[in-house]
């Protein structure tokens, strides 16, 4: 599902986030990056989601090298990614509704099928009925859970994470875990950027370890299944 070989970013001005990072997700597969402050887990995702460029190396998604993707087909490849964050990015004065709706909106799905497709989407993270709330009336665990409605709508084939369950208690933290995992179980490929080793430590998944900018755990998958 991701490929990475060698791959180094060093932002405009010289800070090297990544050094010659090499792994490898497979399809299906669940895994957690980690790694302090600054290590360069944000930036690894960027790169996933073409936000930003390596500055050398490679980088496959589904089979596609993408250091040189051309501008025009980003649009495509992002499509197939779910992305969640800690801030969840929600849009605060429009309806749970609209919010989830936005991907299905930009793709020029009908009216019928994107109310099929929020309802079902709001039913797998347990917030069926909530149509028509604002996020603002909504705990800080229910608001995740719309920005993940919103990231699976579109049923992606991988699902990126960054700090998904920063700002949320132990117990709601795991609840989110869980979540990923049911998407998981249906065939999904997921990486969760997060910080929390005791959230990891409870799961059984493989750690990716990222130290200023080099991976130094994880990078091998030879203990997984081939598929
Ligand atoms: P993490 O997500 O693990 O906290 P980041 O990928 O955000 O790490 O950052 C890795 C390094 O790259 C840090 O030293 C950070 O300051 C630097 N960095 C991140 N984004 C930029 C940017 N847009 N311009 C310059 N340096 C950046
Ligand atoms: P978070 O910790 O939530 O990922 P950050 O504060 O690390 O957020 O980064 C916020 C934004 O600023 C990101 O888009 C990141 O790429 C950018 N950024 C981080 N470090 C630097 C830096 N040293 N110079 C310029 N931009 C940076």
């Amino acid at each position: 599902m991701i490929r990475f070989e060698q791959v180094s970013k060093i932002y405009p001005g010289g800070q090297k986030a990544l050094t010659e990072v090499n792994f490898h997700l497979r399809k299906g597969e669940m895994a957690f990056l980690t790694g302090h402050s600054g290590a360069g887990k944000s930036t690894l995702l960027k790169l996933i989601t073409v936000i930003e460029r390596a500055s050398a190396g490679r980088v496959f998604i589904g089979g596609h090298d993408i250091a040189n993707i051309k501008r025009g087909h980003v649009p495509y490849l992002r499509r197939d990614i779910g992305m969640i964050f800690q801030n969840h990015h929600l849009l605060m004065d429009r309806s749970v509704f609209d919010n989830v709706a936005l991907p299905l909106v930009i793709e020029g799905f009908t009216l019928g099928e994107i109310r099929k497709r929020v309802a079902a989407a709001l039913d797998m993270v347990g917030l069926y009925g909530k149509e028509r709330h604002n996020p603002i009336m909504l705990s800080g665990g229910e608001q995740q859970r719309v920005g993940i409605a919103r990231a699976i709508v579109n049923k992606p084939a991988l699902l990126l994470a960054d700090e998904p369950t920063g700002n949320l208690d132990p117990k709601l933290s795991m609840d989110i875990l869980r979540l990923f995992e049911t998407f998981n179980d249906a065939g999904t490929s997921v990486l969760i950027a997060t910080h929390d080793l005791g959230l990891i430590a409870r799961m059984k998944y493989r750690t990716l370890t990222l130290r200023q900018g080099r991976m130094i755990g994880g990078e091998s998958d030879v203990a997984m299944p081939v598929n």
